[in-house]
């Protein structure tokens, strides 16, 4: 698992930028899970119970009887396991004595035969069968049940479908939302251009009354978690107007028409309730550019669209109905949407920045017991690319596991342990001492130890072999500061250390020993590469910019018009050139690797021993063992 995405490449608001973790990672190897039926089987068949006349025989006494020349005929029923016993002397109609056989009669058969008792086999497999018949029934009824169930449900939905958006108004309703903008933190520059908006909606006629056009609606944009919802309820809550909420994937269903309808009802309902504030959660789902659509388009988004566009056309600007959309797709919506007098306002709802993290966290702090030893700031630190949801997340964690731990406040080893969690996913249990465990430990010593040697690359936090969410080892980089800008050396110094891992691997085990471990790790590496030319201009290929921001995503619209504006013998070229980068960093890796050979081993037999090696050990031993250790240091790359 890495972190180092391609978002993390550009200057970006949405990566995780700090934890950016090597990992070795698990292969993923599916297991179909085949599902078998098995029929439970009822109760053995049923004994048609007859009442014999005199006390019942069993078999050592029919035995006897026969023995002693008392009987006169015996049918015997395998199937059944009985015996029925004609006597001699026997009146014609008296029923036969009933015996329960066993298993295994070759005995008695023996001495029917023996005393030449008239002996016949009848079988109750007729009967058998009819039993049979009767399970298989009573599976097929509650099928039958199931189908009819079925059967009316769809016939309700079609009944449904004549009244749907009436009835089935997907839209909620908040009277008061009970949130303000304190509340809120870490978007100073959203909350200021907001702050407007709640004049609006609290005395529009400061605004009407020298004549000035009240604004309809306001784009939220932002990657997830941004605490876009938030704000949006912050502003009806500081108004103190109701708050009506939808999702763009709401109107979208599965029959035509009910979209459309959904928007007038939600409007309508809104009129009547002004003044207020409207929520539309994920607008790229309904707003998307029209008419881009692969394979036919979709109607029913359009016809939506449209109707949401004719809306906010028929209101006044001071009917006191304020409409706020969120995405993190503003490139994709309908520039319909984007024009005046419609979601003409757009702000911006980025990643919190250092400051901003720590007003977030003080916000959730507010709530939670938190030792006083820690430092919020210090946290702070660790969670560059953390979004206000991705804290709110970590304190819970951490607070979870501080009740867990049975202690009276959160202290700084839960929230260690929080973040780990959030960056890498869940901590499972070491390997023991074997040769598996020794090739991970190779490998992410290899990450670190590239990491270290390389003068523009990011510090190593700690390596560890405790697995964690697919990752059976993780080696953990921290950035020194917040950069949104990454520059070509730190890019390749990135790539270099991913492939350190496989150079390892290679290096002591031999080219037929590697694993599959490094196939995440190489993903990142060819990414990062691809993008180094395609997109950042960094390679022999000159300053160009070949590939839209989203490429690969077929279906998102516009982006599909104008994909692959180059030409074969230029892709031809982007190959070779990520193929160069990639395979000079893997020669790079594997020299700085082959010249500390000695301290990899000291490295590696500490980690195997230890199972975690803290960053600043790390560096001390490196600094300590390598001979060239001072060069190697600042190697420029
Ligand atoms: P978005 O709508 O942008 O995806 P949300 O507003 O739904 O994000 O945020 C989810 C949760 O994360 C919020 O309920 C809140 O607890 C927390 N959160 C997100 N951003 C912030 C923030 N800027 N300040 C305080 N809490 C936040
Ligand atoms: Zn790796
Ligand atoms: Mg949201």
């Amino acid at each position: 698992m890495t972190n180092l995405g391609k978002k993390a490449l550009i200057k970006s608001q949405s990566s995780k930028r700090v934890a950016w973790v090597s990992a070795l990672a698990k292969p993923a190897v599916g297991i179909a899970a085949s599902l078998i039926m098995l029929p439970v089987i009822f109760g053995s068949t049923p004994v048609m119970a007859q009442k014999a006349e005199s006390t019942p025989l069993n078999y050592g006494q029919l035995i006897k009887k026969v023995k002693a020349g008392e009987v006169e005929r015996v049918e015997l029923d395998e199937a059944e396991q009985l015996a029925k016993v004609y006597l001699k002397g026997q009146k014609e109609n008296t029923p036969p004595q009933q015996v329960r056989l066993l298993a295994q009669n070759a005995e008695l058969i023996n001495i029917l035969k023996e005393r030449n008792v008239d002996f016949g086999e009848v079988s109750s497999a007729n009967s058998r069968a009819a039993v049979g018949l009767l399970i298989n029934l009573m599976w097929i009824l509650p099928l039958v049940a199931l189908m009819l169930l079925f059967l009316r449900r769809s016939t309700n939905a079609s009944s449904q479908a004549m009244n749907f958006g009436k009835s089935k108004a997907r839209f909620q309703m908040e009277a008061k939302t009970g949130v303000k903008f304190e509340d809120v933190a870490g978007v100073e520059e959203a909350k200021e251009d907001l702050e407007e908006v709640v004049t609006f909606l609290k005395q529009p006629e400061r605004f009407t009354a020298v004549g000035a056009r009240i604004p309809k609606g306001v784009l939220l944009i932002g990657p997830p978690g941004t605490g876009k919802t938030l704000l949006a309820k912050a502003i009806a809550g500081e108004a103190a107007v109701p708050f009506f909420s939808i999702s763009g994937s709401e109107f979208v269903e599965m029959f035509v028409g009910v979209g459309a309808s959904r928007v007038r009802d939600l409007f309508k309902k809104a009129k009547e309730n002004a003044p207020c504030l409207i929520f539309i959660d994920e607008i790229d789902a309904v707003g998307r550019q029209r008419g881009t659509g692969i394979g036919g388009g979709n109607d029913e988004r359009e016809q939506t669209l449209n109707q949401l566009l004719t809306e906010m056309d028929g209101f006044e600007g001071n009917t006191g109905i304020i409409i706020i959309a969120a995405t993190n797709r503003p490139d994709v919506l309908d520039t319909a949407l984007l024009r005046p007098g419609r979601f003409d306002r757009q702000v911006m709802v980025d990643a919190p920045d250092l400051k901003g993290r720590l007003e977030i966290l003080k916000v959730h702090a507010r709530n939670k017991k938190i030792d006083p030893s820690v430092s919020l700031e210090a946290i702070a630190r660790r969670t560059p690319g953390f979004t206000g949801a991705d804290l709110a997340n970590l304190l819970n964690e951490a607070a979870i596991l501080t009740a867990r731990r049975r202690k009276e406040a959160v202290t700084i080893l839960e929230i260690d342990a929080a973040v780990d969690r959030v960056v890498a996913g869940m901590e499972g249990t070491a390997l023991v001492d074997s040769k598996s465990k020794r090739l991970i430990a190779y490998h992410e010593v290899g990450h670190a130890l590239v990491g270290t040697l390389l003068k523009d690359h990011d510090p190593v936090q700690k390596v560890t072999l405790i697995p964690r969410g697919q990752a059976l080892g993780l080696t953990w980089f921290t950035p020194n500061e917040e950069q949104g800008l990454i520059s070509r050396s730190q890019l390749k110094a990135r790539i270099t250390a991913t492939l350190g891992g496989r150079a390892a691997e290679e290096i002591v085990f031999g080219k037929p020993e590697v694993t599959t471990g490094a196939s995440n790790d190489l993903q990142h590496v060819t990414g990062m590469a691809r993008q180094m030319v395609t997109r950042f201009g960094m390679s022999e290929l000159g300053p160009l910019s070949l590939e839209n921001q989203s490429g690969g995503e077929v279906f998102l619209g516009r982006d599909w018009m104008n994909k692959s504006d180059y030409s074969e013998e230029i892709a031809a070229k982007i190959d070779s050139q990520v193929r160069e980068i990639v395979n000079n960093s893997y020669i790079k890796s594997k020299e700085l690797l082959e010249e500390n050979r000695v301290v990899l081993e000291r490295l590696v037999d500490l980690l195997v021993e230890q199972e975690t090696i803290e960053g600043d050990l790390f560096r001390t031993i490196v600094a300590d063992n390598a001979q060239v250790a001072d060069e190697q240091l600042a190697v420029p790359h």
